[in-house]
């Protein structure tokens, strides 16, 4: 029924993904867009656009393999992977390509002690076919070591860094100059180089000679800059340090993701919304099965809940929506628990807020891992929830999750 409403579950599935393959881990495309995927876009070369509106040329191009998948290329020298280049515009670390040589401790992005796992394509990426180029737009990364992985929103990101350039004539010593030379290199729109890294390398140096500045040397940069500009962290002090709760602090952006939801399902798409996905899950929750609505003479006790509630996507579709109990709406809102799509099947992944719970409360919302019945699910496959919405929402929020990696 929503299919010719223009969603299509499959869209921006495509990825770059890590492939540990020997030492050195290699990048692949995975999954499709747009009906492209790894195999039709073998001998493509990759463009990117960045959030700042500059399509540049990566040098990169997928190398059809003799054997085996087609791997990610630079054409440049030195080579540049895809990591690389999108940490060193994010003012991350550098990365490694070795996840066995990382550690299993938090934080996650320190220099060499991590990989990057994986680079979305967002939705608005361009196949030309006629040159035989992708203009991808990344929309989230994400970076793991052995022990812990998250997913960052690269726009939720640059806007951090943006404001960081704003204001970097504020910053001590030689930081001013080094910020300075971070956003030149990034304004030319000409390919990334190594030289980028270098200079993300050097922010680094300066911030841990900066006296009276707590910064590990070799962790993430961002915060620290954040912290001598007075640009408040977004997080409070009942929360553990940003690090452990993922990029600009998910309880935050939960409780505003919260109430976008809620403008959203008010008005009259909103109750077709509602109906529809309560009806397509035969009013049960997706998390527990409990079937507490479609009872005469009982008000309804599923809500439907939006799992994007920003996309430029039709938001009011099945697919981007869940039917929950009142229990697993407020978790699933609050980013605790959230569906995962893992080898062709749902589970119920707690993320690292749960932590903040004590166990009996967890034991009342679910079971780490378990696996959603196809029961509790629409018997029509394209009105499940999209992976590509739950991929978007995880970096919208910078969610962690326990069982990663
Ligand atoms: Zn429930």
């Amino acid at each position: 029924m929503s299919r010719d409403r223009g969603i299509d579950a499959r869209v921006a599935e495509l990825h770059i993904g890590f492939r540990p393959s020997g030492g050195r881990g290699e990048y692949e495309v995975v999954g499709n867009h747009s009906g492209y995927n790894a195999i039709g876009l073998e001998g493509w070369t990759f463009s990117m656009r960045w959030p700042d509106g500059l399509v540049r040329d990566t040098g990169l191009w997928l190398d059809p393999a003799e054997s085996g998948k087609p791997r990610l290329r630079s054409m440049l020298t030195p080579a540049i992977q895809i990591s690389r280049i999108v940490t060193s515009m994010l003012m991350l670390p550098d990365p490694t390509r070795e996840l066995r040589s990382t550690p299993k401790s938090l934080p996650i992005a320190v220099t060499k002690r991590y990989i990057v796992k994986d680079v979305g394509f967002g939705t608005e990426s361009e196949f030309t076919g006629v040159a035989d180029l992708v203009t991808f737009v990344p929309s989230y990364i994400t970076v793991a070591n052995l022990g812990e992985s998250k997913s960052i929103g690269v726009a939720a990101r640059w806007t951090r860094v943006e404001a960081v350039y704003i204001q970097s004539d504020l910053l001590p010593g030689a930081l001013p100059a080094l910020v300075q030379s971070h956003r030149d290199s990034l304004a030319t729109g000409d390919p990334v180089t190594r030289a980028l890294t270098s200079t993300v390398n050097g922010i680094m140096a300066s911030l841990s000679s900066t006296p009276g500045l707590a910064y590990q040397e070799g962790s993430d940069p961002l915060p620290a800059l954040e912290m001598l500009l007075g640009i408040s962290p977004p997080s409070g002090p009942t929360l553990p340090p940003p690090d452990e709760l993922g990029e600009d602090a998910p309880a935050i952006s939960a409780r505003s993701a919260h109430q976008y939801r809620l403008a959203k399902v008010r008005g009259a798409s909103g109750r077709v919304f509602s109906n529809a996905v309560r009806a397509s899950y035969s009013n049960r929750c997706a998390f527990c099965g409990a079937q507490f609505g479609g009872i005469p003479g009982i008000r309804s006790g599923v809500d439907a809940a939006h799992i994007l509630a920003w996309s430029k996507h039709d938001l009011d579709v099945v697919p981007n929506g869940l039917s929950l109990c009142k229990l697993h709406h407020w978790a699933f809102d609050a980013a605790i628990i959230m569906p995962r799509r893992e080898d062709d099947r749902y589970y119920l992944r707690f993320t690292n807020l749960a932590d903040l719970l004590g166990h009996e409360e967890i034991a009342r919302i679910g079971k780490e891992g378990q696996p959603i019945p196809d029961q509790w699910l629409p018997n029509d496959t394209a009105l499940h929830p999209s992976s590509a919405f739950l991929q978007r929402l995880y970096a919208d929020l910078g969610v962690t999750f326990r069982s990663d990696v």
